[in-house]
């Protein structure tokens, strides 16, 4: 017995192993309306729970500040200051269940985001400069206008800030790919450093 495994219980089966992800790995329908690829949890999730792995669902900005009947919107229109504000609260949040739970010696695998996501991408997220009334005429032009930019989402990026300090590494699946990239996220949070 180590010494970190002193008092505690030994018929207590926790994995103590526990992973941080984006809100609609667990729960698709806070997606904007038209883009849900599973009905309910990412196959990714079926997989973190067979391996024992503790789930932590952040929650979802874009529903929290704009709600079920917004548009897609891009990482542009989110840089405002009332949505960062929001992103910043919600990351102090999942900043201090990391101090708690690492405190108290449980390991934290990582955080799993969605690329693409304006709010939630980790290696690119949807860029481009639009807004205002809705014209039909031109909206195909605009929509078209979007692209990947090399960036992380605004929750991510103030998640970055706080966690990458401390060795926390982040993960994305990524729903435009064959497979999502799942076999990745998975060889990552369990890869031992
Ligand atoms: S904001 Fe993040 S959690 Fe919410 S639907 Fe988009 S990717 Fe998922």
């Amino acid at each position: 017995m180590t010494t970190e495994d002193a008092g505690r219980n030994p018929v207590d089966s926790r994995s103590r192993r526990i992973v941080f992800v984006c809100h609609c790995l667990l729960n698709a329908n806070s997606k904007v309306e038209g883009l849900a690829q599973y009905a309910g949890v990412h196959p990714l999730i079926t997989q973190l729970a067979a391996l024992g792995i503790g789930i932590i669902q952040m929650p979802c900005a874009e529903m929290g500040s704009c709600g079920m009947s917004r548009w897609g919107q891009t990482r542009e229109q989110y840089e405002n200051v009332a949505f960062r504000g929001l992103c910043a609260r919600l990351s102090d949040e999942t900043l201090a269940q990391v101090h708690e739970y690492r405190r108290c010696g449980y390991e934290i695998l990582g955080v799993v985001g969605v690329d693409g996501s304006p709010t939630c991408g980790v290696a690119n997220s949807a860029s481009g400069h639009w807004g205002g009334e809705y014209a039909p005429a031109e909206w195909a032009e605009v929509v078209s206008s979007v692209e990947s930019a090399p960036l992380p989402g605004v929750h991510i990026e103030a998640l970055f800030e706080r966690l990458e300090p401390l060795g926390i590494r982040f993960f994305a699946i990524d729903e435009s790919v064959e497979g999502h990239h799942v076999d990745e996220v998975i060889r990552g949070l369990t890869a031992t450093e």
